[in-house]
C-alpha cells in the first residue's frame, strides 16, 4: 500500500482561487523543490523567524504549536527538513480514515479536496492513485492541486487523471491552481517559469495562473510573464493574489492587488484564511 508524507489534513474553507468559500479538504503533503527566500527579505536570505522556530525545535509536538511568519514561505514548515519529523508517512488507507473522520458527516457531499504542499507533484504523484481509489474516495467529484508549476506529471500519473476525470465526474473537475513564482520570490526565473509544464496540465484539467504579488512593479511583471504563458499556448485565466501569510501584511496589500487586478483586467484571489482564520496551521 502506497504511503505519503502528510505535513498537514485537515478540514476548512478554500480561501483562494476558483474554490473560494467552498468546504474542502486539505491534504499537505511534504518536500518542496524550492524555499521562496523573497517575499518581503532579499532574495536568498533565510528567515530569521524560521531559524529562530527552528531554534526550538524541540518544543513543538504539532503543526498548530509552530508560529506565523510574516516573510518568506508561509508553509515553511512543509518542506524545511528541520521540521520533518512533525510530518508522519501515512498509508493510503490511514489518510482516508482520516477524511471521513474530519467530513462533517464523515462522508463526501460537496467538499472538494485540495492536494497541496509544499510541492505536491513531487514524487507523491506515484502515491495518488492508491488513494484516490480508495472506496472511502469514491463519491469525491473535484480535487484541485496547489502546485508551483514546474513538475512534469509521470506519463502513468497522467493517464490516471485523465481516466480520473472522465470517470462519472466530468473533465473539468479536476483543477490545477498553478502559483508559479515571480520574482519578488527569490526564486530564478528560468526555473520558476515554465509554460511548458502547464501546457501538460491543461491536457488533464482545468488549468489557472495565480501570481502572489504586493507592487505595481510585481503587477507589471506578472502581466509580462502571463505574456510568456499566452505565447506557449495558455489559455485558462490568471489570478493576482496579495502577499501575506499574517493578517497585517495581508491588510497593507489586498485592497491594493484587487485594483491592480481590475485596471489590469485579471481576476482578483483573496486569501480568505487571512481574515477569517488568521491563516493559523490547520486552516
Ligand atoms: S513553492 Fe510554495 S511551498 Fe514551496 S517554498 Fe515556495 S511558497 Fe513555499
Amino acid at each position: 500500500m502506497s504511503k505519503i508524507k502528510i505535513a498537514e489534513l485537515f478540514y476548512s474553507i478554500q480561501g483562494e482561487g476558483r474554490y473560494m468559500g467552498v468546504p474542502s479538504v486539505f491534504l499537505r503533503t511534504f518536500g518542496c523543490n524550492f524555499k521562496c527566500a523573497g517575499f518581503g527579505m532579499s532574495k536568498g536570505e533565510a528567515s530569521q523567524e524560521v531559524e529562530a522556530i527552528a531554534a526550538r525545535i524541540h518544543e513543538f509536538t504539532k503543526y498548530e504549536e509552530l508560529p506565523l511568519v510574516s516573510t518568506g514561505c508561509d508553509s515553511y514548515a512543509s518542506w524545511d527538513p528541520r521540521f520533518k519529523d512533525l510530518s508522519p508517512m501515512l498509508t493510503s488507507d490511514a489518510i482516508a480514515e482520516r477524511i471521513m473522520e474530519i467530513l462533517p458527516f464523515n462522508k463526501w457531499q460537496d467538499e472538494h479536496l485540495v492536494i497541496t504542499g509544499g510541492e505536491p507533484l513531487l514524487g507523491w504523484q506515484r502515491a495518488y492513485p492508491d488513494l484516490l481509489d480508495h472506496p472511502a474516495m469514491k463519491s469525491l467529484r473535484e480535487i484541485t492541486f496547489e502546485t508551483n508549476g514546474t513538475q512534469k506529471l509521470t506519463p502513468e500519473f497522467k493517464e490516471y487523471l485523465i481516466k480520473w476525470g472522465l470517470k462519472e465526474r466530468g473533465y473539468h473537475k479536476l483543477t490545477f491552481s498553478v502559483s508559479a513564482k515571480l520574482s519578488c520570490s527569490g526564486e530564478e526565473r528560468h526555473e520558476a517559469i515554465r509554460p511548458d509544464i502547464i501546457r501538460e496540465y491543461e491536457e488533464v484539467g482545468y488549468t489557472y495562473l495565480k501570481f502572489v504579488i504586493a507592487t505595481e512593479a510585481d503587477a507589471e511583471e506578472a502581466l509580462e510573464t502571463l505574456d510568456i504563458y499566452r505565447a506557449e499556448g495558455f489559455g485558462g485565466p490568471c489570478y493576482l493574489m496579495p502577499v501575506g501569510g499574517v493578517e497585517s501584511v495581508y491588510t497593507l496589500n489586498n485592497r491594493r492587488v484587487a485594483e491592480l487586478a481590475m485596471k489590469n483586467g485579471l481576476r482578483y484571489s483573496d486569501r480568505l484564511q487571512v481574515p477569517l482564520f488568521k491563516n493559523e496551521w490547520g486552516t
